[in-house]
């Protein structure tokens, strides 16, 4: 038997739009399995929350603000109610529960006197979204949240607005009656996957990347060769491929071009899952798009190491961390250098040999970004193209890896665990780097 499942919360319908097995996970799921963040995902959830700061300073200063999941929810609801029958203009973090389940919502803006209210006053959703577009998922929320408003005080509204990220610092309104169709098969949909004892199964996807239940689903689906490990496959197309005895991406190999076609993949696709069948069989990787055989000939590999505690005191008045040494390889031997500091703070180390080649493979924006600054400092001439592995991986390496983290990565490939600091980072670098050239 799963876990009772959660009350339903605002971010179900966003999760059911992405994955249901995320949604699914959210209901019944073991919290203590979930995975943190990565860091590109804590950046952006930061830089969600600094908006969200500065939206209510200059738009709701005074405002109440009903205190966050740290306090108990009948504690958040009385408060949210009380504020609601005194007819504040604004409530920020009103939380609002039911029998259907519960929403915390950014901004509360009072419309009116509502006598069809029990609070005496009607109140409209705002959600702030770091997003610059609106998605289909926002609509969802505040259509969820609207209704239990509607649900707990008798209040009817229609209309919910957005802040979103971006230069635009426009307050977007919507009338969610034009939404009222895709949201109630979306919540009935919910519901019903609420109700299922087990969920419908992982699915190798972009998504998967900074989903909470990757340390879960991502070793589920090596387990069991699951189809969507050869690429461009939807869950729709595992589902009947499923219903054509295609039970793990073995069995693809019995389903003709002319099958495929028919299920509505043109030829760049299929030639695609059948390079990546002969990847997968090879344990080689699985690419979503195809690259030329020669990507990383005459690459080298770099990596920098930062002294964390040296680099809190001798940050650049820029903010960024300074490297102190440099690893890189062509080949079997690595070189390192010390990288040193003159009194105006600018890098000091050899790179001549680097600058010859036509390609440096680095992983991750921080290497990049700190070894373009230093190349600058030491070197005349053209900078050789910087090529960020980590990126390439993230966009186009169709494996179900467990984290981007370059240790993850590795023991993905060597089924090994392995350090990944100092010089053999640049190591565990050039090993991604040549696994991947191998499937090319
Ligand atoms: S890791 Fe992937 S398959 Fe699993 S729940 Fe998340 S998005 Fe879905």
């Amino acid at each position: 038997m799963p876990n009772k499942p959660i009350p339903t919360v605002g971010h179900h319908f966003s999760d059911i739009l992405i994955c249901k097995q995320k949604a699914w996970l959210h209901y019944h799921g073991d919290s203590r399995l979930k995975m943190k963040p990565p860091a590109r995902l804590r950046a952006m959830q930061v830089e969600g929350q600094h908006l969200e700061a500065q939206i209510y300073e200059t738009r709701y200063a005074g405002a109440v603000k009903i205190p966050g999941i740290g306090t108990k929810s009948n504690i958040r609801s009385d408060k949210t109610i009380d504020a609601m029958r005194k007819g504040e203009p604004a409530i920020l973090q009103g939380f609002v529960e039911t029998s259907l389940g519960n929403g915390t919502i950014d901004v509360m803006e009072r419309i009116g006197k509502d006598p069809g209210s029990t609070v005496g006053y009607s109140y409209r959703v705002g959600e702030i979204k770091r997003s610059e577009k609106l998605m289909t998922a926002h609509i969802m929320q505040v259509s969820w949240y609207t209704e239990l408003l509607e649900q707990a005080f008798g209040q009817k509204t229609r209309e919910a607005f957005f802040f979103l990220g971006g230069k635009d610092d426009q307050v977007h309104y919507e009338n969610l009656e034009n939404y009222r169709t895709d949201y109630q098969a979306t919540k009935k949909a919910l519901f019903e996957l609420r109700d299922k004892e087990e969920g419908p199964g992982p699915h190798l996807m972009p998504a998967c990347q900074t989903c909470d239940w990757r340390g879960l689903c991502m070793p589920q689906l090596l387990t069991e060769n699951h189809p969507s490990l050869l690429p461009d496959l939807t869950q729709n197309h595992v589902m009947v491929l499923k219903s054509m005895g295609v039970k793990q991406w073995q069995d693809l190999d019995t389903v003709s071009d002319g099958a495929l076609t028919d299920l509505g993949f043109n030829t760049f696709s299929i030639a695609l899952i059948r390079k990546g069948r002969e990847n997968l069989g090879n344990s080689y990787a699985v690419l979503r798009n195809n690259f030329r055989a020669e990507l990383f000939d005459d690459a080298a590999y770099v990596s920098l190491e930062f002294e964390e505690l040296r680099a809190r005191h001798r940050q650049e008045d820029d903010g960024h961390l300074r490297p102190i040494r440099i690893h890189w390889t062509d080949g079997e031997n690595i070189h390192s250098e010390e990288i040193r500091y003159d009194i105006q703070g600018n890098s000091q180390v050899d790179l001549m040999s680097l600058s010859r080649k036509s390609m440096l493979v680095l992983y991750g924006g921080a290497d990049l970004g700190a070894f373009a600054r230093i190349y600058r400092q030491n070197c005349q001439g053209i900078m050789p193209r910087l090529f960020d592995l980590l990126r390439f991986i993230e966009t186009h390496v169709h494996v179900p890896f467990v984290g981007l983290e370059l240790p993850y990565v590795l023991k993905h490939i060597t089924h090994k665990e392995e350090k990944t600091e100092g010089a053999q980072r640049v190591a565990a670098i050039r090993v991604t780097a040549e696994w991947i050239a191998r499937s090319l």
